[in-house]
């Protein structure tokens, strides 16, 4: 068992109300508003997916990762489709979180925290409320949580039903990795941890519970992430997940200012505690050299915060029929990049996020993949890496941390303190 770690600052439930007052992005607008307070109402009532003494050691095990003595891995779909949740859906995702953190442990000589982006990861936020699509224009696609991916007025009406549905998927995919022996009663490090982004909030508010010691958590998932689009510092998304007790994660990327990142911290990570923070960089290969100085001003403001590359999401772009597709050649870049950025700024590099599946696909350009319309390209949101592209990088990151390590001859997560 790990100590119990103290995260955030405590608070009543008026103020986690107080939070969700608070101007939220990326909502849907729900045509029967009724129909969504009941399933709220539904939601309340319902089991917590997850139970705080899992959440709170978790925590323990952050702190261990901000102590230079584990690494972390975060992988898993995009979106998940609530369909793939039974144990036969599960097991392979597992594999693959072994497959891929053992290559990550090798030469790091660290455990691997191994988490999946699993048992939740419903809702997209997007960069448009609108898409046409042959003349049609149609509300987008906000994930499975809320709406189909089909381009009919039919799919794309927000369903509050969905949010039962996938809380059903989440109970489901929880109890696979439970009858996989890596759920609730492995030893933590053989554990699969969950985590997704806490973005629906008509679907996270009613899954906040009570830790039993006078705090509050939020039941849906171990490890929840605010996204790039609802970090802003005085947003219900910021505000809400600084007072619950989970370690949080939040992205940043290219446009995040000094200020917004000193802020970010002071918000979710009041005591300076290690591990209760990482912040996600996902930057994009070009503009990975501008995470340099909100590392420094990190570490300058005294927060032991963790960092963790996100390779993928500043790294789509379109091919020539219009097809979102990452190429691996700007993972690679972008990870020796954030690799030095984080290292020369004396930030802890925390781990690998990434998109990918266990599944037969050719989403992401390179080691003999060129995707295309078709069978292979199945992705509900953003193109993730085959098993084999998730292998090629998971070894591109451990081969650029061992040479941290050899250049720097200091001890941390990948070297580096
Ligand atoms: C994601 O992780 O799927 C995502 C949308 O990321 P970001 O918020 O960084 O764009
Ligand atoms: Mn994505």
């Amino acid at each position: 068992m790990t100590e119990r770690v103290p995260t955030a600052v405590r608070r009543s439930r008026a103020e986690l109300d107080r939070a969700l007052a608070l101007p939220a992005r990326q909502q849907p607008v729900w045509p029967d508003p009724d129909r969504a307070a009941s399933a709220r109402a539904r939601l309340a009532q319902a089991r917590a997916p997850v139970a705080w003494p899992g959440v709170r050691q978790l925590s323990g095990l952050l702190a261990r990762v901000a102590a230079g003595e584990l690494c972390v891995l975060q992988a898993g779909d995009c979106a998940e489709d609530p369909a793939d949740s039974d144990v036969a859906d599960v097991a392979p995702k597992a594999e693959m979180l072994d497959v891929l953190g053992d290559i990550m442990r090798v030469g790091a000589d660290r455990p691997v925290v191994r988490v999946g982006r699993l048992a939740g990861q419903f809702a997209k936020p997007r960069s448009q409320p609108y898409e046409t699509r042959d003349g049609l224009t149609l509300p987008v696609f906000r994930g499975p949580i809320v709406n189909g991916p089909e381009p009919t007025p039919r799919a794309r009406r927000a369903d509050p039903a969905r949010m039962l549905e996938c809380h059903t998927a989440a109970g489901r995919a929880h109890r696979a990795l439970d009858a996989l022996g890596r759920g609730a009663g492995a030893d933590p490090l053989e554990r699969i941890w969950t985590s997704h982004e806490a973005l629906l909030l008509d679907y996270e508010a009613p899954l906040i519970r009570p830790t039993g010691d006078g705090g509050h958590y939020l039941a849906s998932t171990h490890w929840p992430w605010i996204g790039e689009r609802t970090r802003q510092p005085d947003g219900a998304h910021v505000r809400l997940l600084a007072r619950l007790d989970n370690p949080v994660a939040c992205k940043v990327g290219p446009r995040t200012t000094a200020g917004e990142v000193r802020e970010l911290c002071a918000l979710l990570d009041p005591r300076r505690t290690p591990g209760r923070l990482t912040l996600v960089a996902r930057f994009g290969a070009s503009q990975v050299a501008r995470l340099a100085p909100l590392v420094r001003e990190v570490r300058l403001s005294g927060h032991p915060v963790l960092w963790m590359c996100d390779p993928m999401h500043g790294n789509t772009v379109q091919d020539g029929d219009g097809l979102k597709v990452r190429r691996l050649e700007d993972i690679m870049n972008e990870i020796r990049g954030f690799l030095t950025a984080v290292s020369e700024g004396g930030g802890v590099c925390a781990g690998l996020h990434i998109e990918s599946s266990p599944q037969d696909i050719g989403e992401c350009a390179g080691a003999g993949v060129t995707p295309a319309r078709g069978p292979g390209y199945r992705t509900l949101c953003d193109p993730r890496l085959n098993l084999m592209q998730a292998v090629a990088v998971a070894a591109h990151w451990q081969q650029g941390a061992r040479e941290r390590v050899a250049a720097e001859g200091t001890a941390g997560p990948t070297g580096s303190r």
